[in-house]
């Protein structure tokens, strides 16, 4: 049993954030320094969930060691329901399953060729960044969106990172491209066969129930009903809906490690302790050993 289960057996609540990135995707921190920040946050058992990359994992674990903290294994994987890019947490998988690795490594591929096209869509627009910038944001990490806005910032083009979404980047924008189709159902199936299981990321954000349902029919196990997006009233209604279909209740802060509201929020969006407790029983890799 992990160390984290054995103290949630007791009456301690523990003080769980089970949605961060490192810059093994697009956060500002090293795997260490984020489990360092963690232990200094009080947050005893640690979820790393970057985009489509477990690449944290061998680095974290040995500060998790150092400090103390539990690390339960996890990624943010996006599908597509539509044009519509939907992002699900995944949870206490093996971490070095092949088949799902191998899912992971062809996304990242298929990120390399999208930031591209971005790329030459902002081109297109008159808006010149060369690609080495982009690689260099990502620091060797997953490419995304933010190491273009950031490409974009450096070379004096927009003003601040949000004007590189509202302008360029955001869905809405003109050099908005979605990523390749990924079905929702192929991917859980995946996470399940490793053991783990699958949470609707922050629907409060643009979601529907709706689309929610469709997601519970494909396999989905969980809805993430505390994040800093939602209001209230968002996790209530998806409470309710987590209710309704009984599924798994979870939170966190998706500290990206940006900006003083992201700072707060760190160790702030600690799900309850019988969600978590909830959550652990249900995988067959409630620690990253
Ligand atoms: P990608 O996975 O490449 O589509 O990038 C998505 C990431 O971009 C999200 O996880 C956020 O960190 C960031 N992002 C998306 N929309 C915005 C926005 N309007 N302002 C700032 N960051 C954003
Ligand atoms: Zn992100
Ligand atoms: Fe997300
Ligand atoms: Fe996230």
């Amino acid at each position: 049993m992990s160390p984290c289960a054995q103290l949630l057996s007791s009456s301690y609540c523990v003080r769980a954030d089970l949605h961060t990135h490192t810059t093994a995707s697009d956060g500002r921190l090293s795997p260490p320094g984020l489990v360092e920040k963690a232990a200094l946050r009080g947050i005893e058992l640690l979820s790393i969930t970057d985009h489509d990359t477990v690449a944290a994992y061998p680095l974290a674990r040995i500060a998790a060691q150092q400090h103390g903290v539990t690390l339960l294994p996890g990624v943010e994987l996006s599908v597509q329901v539509g044009r519509r890019d939907i992002h699900l947490l995944a949870y206490g998988f093996d971490l070095t399953d092949p088949a799902l690795g191998a899912a992971l490594a062809e996304y990242r591929t298929k990120r390399i060729t999208r930031a591209e096209t971005i790329v030459e869509r902002l081109a297109g627009l008159g808006v010149r960044i060369r690609f080495e910038r982009v690689w260099y944001h990502a620091k060797g990490g997953v490419l995304g969106r933010p190491h273009i806005a950031k490409a974009l910032l450096e070379a004096g083009l927009v003003a601040t990172f949000g004007e590189a979404f509202d302008r360029y980047l955001g869905t809405e924008a003109p050099a908005y491209v979605a990523k390749t189709d990924q079905p929702a159902s192929a991917m859980m199936a995946l996470v399940h066969a490793a053991g783990g299981v699958t949470v609707l990321a922050h629907p409060g954000i643009n979601l529907d129930e709706a689309v929610g349902a469709a997601l519970v029919a494909d396999g989905l196990d969980g809805v993430e009903v505390v994040h800093p997006s939602h209001n209230p009233l968002a996790k209530r209604r998806w409470a309710a809906f987590a209710a309704q279909h009984d599924l798994l209740t979870t939170g966190g802060s998706d500290y990206h490690g940006f900006g003083t509201f992201e700072d707060e929020n760190f160790g702030s969006y600690t799900p309850p302790s019988a969600w978590v407790e909830r959550l652990l029983a249900r995988v067959a890799h409630p620690e990253a050993a």
